[in-house]
């Protein structure tokens, strides 16, 4: 709200100095880089910290369930804790709990290994008829989160949580954001700095689910 304050203030400056009779050198400069100042101000109000698929899990984001398929074992399983506590860390409404009955679970964890389809991991979505759909044009009702082990075998567990954590983000509605590396909707790919979700990646959760629903 202060910002547009000011920019209310300087624009009556500007016109007010351009409405004058005799404009001078000194006013016509000012006026000018008043204009530019207004301009920039425009312009950066348009960047977003975040995309969004614009669709969402029905039901929202809370007391929720995640599960893990079988094809999780071993030390498998550490990246996908990992990234359910840094999303529930976080400032907003995220909480899945675990249970063993997969067909309460919003979330099922899965791993498979491909060295061909160039991925470190991905999220499939489904209705309630166990149908896949396309998260562009319809909510779902739960996910599939696959982490690749062909190529997180040889990284981090931090990186291998960071991965978990941005496909995370896509069941909650978030979409890949490759212009803001220090997001974990960054792509690992696109040079994504971060390995948990940051205040940016919050506010796209806050604002599709603003009361966690
Ligand atoms: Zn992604």
């Amino acid at each position: 709200m202060q910002e547009k304050k000011n920019l209310i203030v300087l624009e009556v400056m500007c016109f007010s100095i351009l409405l004058k009779k005799r404009i001078t050198m000194k006013e016509k400069r000012i006026s000018l880089v008043l204009l530019v100042i207004i301009l920039i101000s425009m312009f950066s109000q348009v960047v977003f910290g975040y995309q969004l698929i614009s669709h969402k899990l029905s039901g929202g984001i809370r007391n929720r369930y995640y599960a893990f398929d079988s094809t999780v074992t071993g030390y498998w399983s550490t990246p996908f804790y990992n990234a359910v506590n840094r999303w529930y860390n976080t400032n907003t409404y995220h909480a899945f709990a675990q249970t063993t009955n997969i067909n309460n679970a919003q979330m099922i964890f899965y791993t498979y290994s491909s060295s061909t389809d160039g991925k470190n991991g991905y999220t499939a979505f489904f209705s309630s008829s166990n149908v896949q759909i396309n998260p562009y044009a319809t909510d779902w009702s739960y996910c599939q989160v696959y982490l690749n082990k062909y190529h997180l075998a040889s990284t981090t567990t931090d990186f291998d949580s960071g991965v978990a954590c941005h496909e995370l983000g896509h069941v909650c509605g978030l979409d890949d954001n490759n212009t803001m590396p220090a997001t974990i909707m960054c792509q690992a790919g696109s040079g994504r700095t971060v390995t948990s979700p940051q205040s940016d990646d919050c506010n796209g959760i806050n604002y599709i689910y603003p009361n966690g629903y």
